[in-house]
């Protein structure tokens, strides 16, 4: 049962808030993270995650803190869009396994789409190079702000 368990503290991205993982980071505040997908499916593939909550998926997140995450959620989804002009910005979420689900604390997915390049499997394949991680990253935090 991957849909309904307990909060693992010590899953990947759990360490990522944590600084005892890197990132590559795009955006910081107090209700969440953003960071480059080291597995990306295209180029710009960002994670929004929540801080200072235990929730596995989106079905745990607490109500009353959805409205704040999401809205940081649109918020990468909108730089990301001007950062990299893509033709389409897929914005989705998987919860459990059985439904895609690999790291076990709430994410969304921001995968910007271009018409003529298609998507690189999900969670595999070849690790990003950082280098050229931290290049796009660098120019998605210049919308930011
Ligand atoms: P999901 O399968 O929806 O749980 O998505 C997990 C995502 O996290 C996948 O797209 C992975 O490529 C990505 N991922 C796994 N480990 C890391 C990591 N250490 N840093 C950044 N992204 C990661």
């Amino acid at each position: 049962m991957t849909l309904h368990a307990d909060y693992d503290p010590d899953n990947i991205f759990a360490k990522i808030v944590r600084g005892e993982m890197p990132s590559v980071k795009v955006f910081e505040d107090e209700t969440a993270l953003a960071f480059m997908d080291v597995f990306p499916q295209s180029e710009g593939h960002t994670l929004i995650i929540p801080k200072e909550v235990q929730a596995r998926n989106f079905l745990d997140m607490p109500t009353e803190r959805v409205g704040a995450y999401m809205e940081r959620v649109q918020t990468v989804a909108r730089a990301v869009e001007k950062a990299l002009n893509p033709d389409g910005v897929v914005v989705t979420q998987f919860n459990g396994a059985p439904a895609g689900q690999t790291v076990f604390h709430l994410h969304f997915h921001v995968i910007p789409r271009w018409t003529d390049k298609a998507l690189s499997g999900h969670a595999s394949g070849q690790m990003a190079d950082i280098s050229n991680l931290e290049a796009i990253a660098a120019k998605i935090r210049a919308e930011l702000g």
